[in-house]
Parts: C-alpha cells; structure tokens; sequence
C-alpha cells in the first residue's frame, strides 16, 4: 500500500473524472492521499473532497507561497478560520518561492513565519513548497525551532548537503516524478539518503513521471516512482511502500491515532 503524500485532486483539471481517478489509483496500491491545500480559492473545493472520501483523503491547510499577496495577513487569517470545523493533519504548502517574482520576498518570508507558528500552536507538521529560496526558507526554519512540529519538503530538488541539513531539522524528503527524469540529478542524490527520510508524492495534476511526462499527472502514477526508487536503492518495493508509507503515519497519524 502506498500513500500519496502531496496531490492537488480537488482541482479543475480532475472534477470531470475524480471517481475513475481515484478508484484507477486504488487499483495500483494507492490508499491514501494527502491534499495540500493552494489558497482561498481551492480551500472549499479541498474540503468539499475530503467530506467525499472522508478516510483515505487528508487535508492540509495553508496559503501557498505564490498566491501570497500584499493583504497576506487577511488571507492567512480567513483561511485558518476553516480549522474550526474541519480536521486538517498538517500545515501546506507554505513555504517560499523566488523562481517567477521576487517583488514580494519579505511578505512570502512573513507569511511562512506566520503558518509555522499556526503548526506550532495545532501541533500538526508543515509541508514546505521551496522553489530558489533554500537558503531563506533553511534561515526562517532554524530560527522558529520547528523540530517539534517536522514536515516535509515537498518536491525535494537540492544537493546532498541541503538534504543532509532537512534532514538533520527533522525533516523527510517528498520525492516525486523529477526522479524519473533523464536530466535529473535527483537519483545520485536519493542513492545516499536512508528509505527512513523519504516520502512518495505526485504533485498530481503536474509533474507526471517519465514516460507520462507532459500529461495530466494523477496519483495511479505513484507506482512509477515507487519503482523507479527501489531500482535506484535495490531495495525491493514492497519495502518501499512499507517504510514510506511507515514515515507517514509516524508524521501524520501517530498522535491522532483515531485518524487512520
Ligand atoms: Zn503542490
């Protein structure tokens, strides 16, 4: 069994088809999903998910990095008014992205700062959206003392010492299509990182795996990626699936039990 630790299945690009999407998925392995949210503009439409398959999707609450505005402590402020009522497992994705637009890095630094303290307060981990901001992202990680809460930095595409310092912050490793990507580095870089530090994602709809590259990515393509890491480790996949899927629920499920 494998667990779908970041899809965005509550978008327009899966309303016509999510029953065939998620039933296709099942039939691969795939028997959790955990759904990051974006920003006020997805939030209902992730719960409204949820409330449809209320034990095999997970929500997470957040505002997304490169939705972050100039208004961004109402943005924060009408989003996390949705904890009241509904359970979320985790705080995502926030975190800092400087690849399009730089124009807002202190807001994006600030709103980071803000739902890491939200994390902090719900004692749930963060899921960490980090695109050219290592640096930024690692400064704001260290001096909030986030051990306590953990997470993972999801889409990890950095170099072996930025995965040794995550990891040293308490952090697991979302690895996801890049890895089945012929100019990727990622796979020299996941050889050296113990099975115990990762997590499998999709980031469905983007990010398809090789030979899906291009397409609508959907979480059955979990698989692609499960295999493509055990051929990289030769550690045999059932494995894989047992011990990603084990990093999860120690992340997760294990304080609220009741969840699973
Ligand atoms: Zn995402």
């Amino acid at each position: 069994m494998l667990t779908d630790s970041h899809t965005h299945l509550y978008l327009k690009n899966f309303e016509n088809d999510i029953d065939i999407v998620i039933q296709e998925a099942k039939k691969e392995g795939i028997n959790r999903f955990i759904l990051p949210n974006i920003d006020e503009t997805t939030i209902n439409k992730l719960i409204d998910l949820h409330k449809r398959y209320k034990n095999i999707t997970y929500p997470l609450i957040g505002l997304h990095p490169c939705s972050v505005n100039k208004n961004y402590p109402k943005q924060i402020e009408k989003l996390f008014q949705k904890v009241k009522n509904t359970q979320f497992i985790g705080i995502g994705e926030i975190g800092i992205d400087l690849h399009w637009d730089k124009t807002l890095i202190e807001e994006q630094k600030s709103a980071f700062r803000t739902q890491i303290q939200w994390a902090k307060k719900l004692e749930i981990p963060i899921v960490i959206h980090c695109r050219k901001a290592f640096n930024e992202i690692y400064t704001i990680l260290k001096e909030e003392n986030v051990k306590d809460v953990g997470g993972i930095f999801h889409c990890f595409s950095g170099t072996i010492k930025e995965a040794e310092k995550i990891i040293d912050l308490g952090f697991l490793l979302g690895i996801g299509g890049v890895i089945t990507f012929k100019n990727s580095n990622l796979s020299n870089i996941i050889k050296d990182i113990p099975i115990e530090k990762i997590v499998l994602e999709t980031d469905a709809p983007y990010l398809a795996p090789h030979p899906m590259r291009g397409h609508r990515n959907e979480p059955k393509y979990l698989s692609i990626i499960a295999k493509q890491i055990a051929s990289i480790k030769s550690i045999d996949i059932h494995k894989i699936a047992e011990i990603t899927s084990k990093n999860i629920d120690n992340l997760f499920f294990k304080k609220n039990q009741n969840i699973i």
